[in-house]
């Protein structure tokens, strides 16, 4: 079974008028990605996984008009939010899509908004990205959130490492301020993204050290030094074992992440580098996420 972790939401119910249309060109490193997607795309580009989670990102309440990665397409108006644009997806391919939520610790109705998240969308977990949201993951309020998902075993997928983003602050997405976070909620199952990039080997500290840690290899492959070196950091320290399989949709699809992991070793043949085994590179496109995180 292939699971893909981390996947954001289409913004568009049917295909995406060419006046709707926006590009990014940053999170790539020059290369474009479609910020605006329709459902079908986010299906086609799943095809090769048997599950996925997605999601979206809560907004800073002091700025609730700004929509974040979602970009502004037909899906969220008529007073939905993200948490009900991945509800929404999952209806249109149940077997498939898992919804997660995403909330803002800050939001004095976050509690109201988690209720109606797991209860009525019947999401399975969460996504936040305190340097996107700007809350502090080591603050009395995000602590508040964390310690109800442990209570009802829900995971969390942070966004971790660099973006960006300008506004964005770096210290609130280091991994290792994940450490704290895991010594405070040791039964809190997290998931740290983007290997922590460019900070893989702080990423490798922290899971190594916290059974219900694990990293999302997203996102890697076209950095192939960055990509290379981390793969073989968290080789050498004996923990693929944590990474999960994940794609970053849309910024990535599945099959090219799939492809650049299975590509790792000519990288290193090519540059007379050691290789990664072929079955740890098999164990993270194959690892049972769901299980690993008590996804039902
Ligand atoms: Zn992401």
């Amino acid at each position: 079974m292939i699971v893909d972790v981390h996947t954001h939401l289409p913004t568009h119910r049917n295909a995406v008028p060419d006046s709707d249309r926006t590009t990014e060109n940053m999170m790539r490193s020059g290369d474009n990605v479609s910020m605006t997607n329709s459902i079908a795309d986010y299906l086609r580009a799943m095809e090769p996984v048997d599950k996925t989670f997605a999601f979206g990102i809560a907004p800073r309440p002091w700025l609730s008009e700004r929509e974040l990665i979602e970009g502004s397409g037909d899906l969220a108006v008529d007073g939905k939010n993200h948490n009900d644009v991945a509800a929404e997806l999952h209806r249109a391919a149940p077997d498939k899509v898992i919804p997660f939520m995403s909330l803002h610790p800050m939001d004095p109705k976050m509690n109201d908004e988690y209720d109606r998240a797991v209860g009525d969308l019947g999401c399975k977990g969460i996504k936040l990205g305190p340097n996107y949201q700007d809350f502090d993951p080591v603050g009395e309020d995000a602590f508040k959130l964390y310690a109800r998902l442990e209570a009802d075993g829900l995971p969390i997928v942070f966004h971790q490492g660099t973006s960006p983003m300008r506004d964005a602050p770096l210290r609130y997405a280091h991994p290792l301020v994940m450490d704290q976070v895991a010594i405070a909620f040791p039964e809190l199952r997290i998931v740290m993204a983007h290997l922590g990039h460019p900070w893989q080997v702080d990423c490798l500290a922290v899971v190594r050290k916290h059974p219900n840690v694990w990293a999302d290899v997203s996102a890697q492959f076209y950095r192939p030094w960055s990509f290379w070196n981390g793969m073989q950091l968290f080789h050498e320290w004996g923990v693929t074992q944590k990474i999960l399989f994940a794609s970053d949709w849309p910024v990535t699809v599945p099959q090219d992440n799939i492809d650049g992991l299975r590509g790792l070793n000519k990288f290193a043949r090519d540059h007379h580098l050691p290789g990664i085994p072929e079955n740890e590179i098999e164990g993270i496109i194959n690892r049972d996420a769901l299980d690993a995180l008590g996804v039902e």
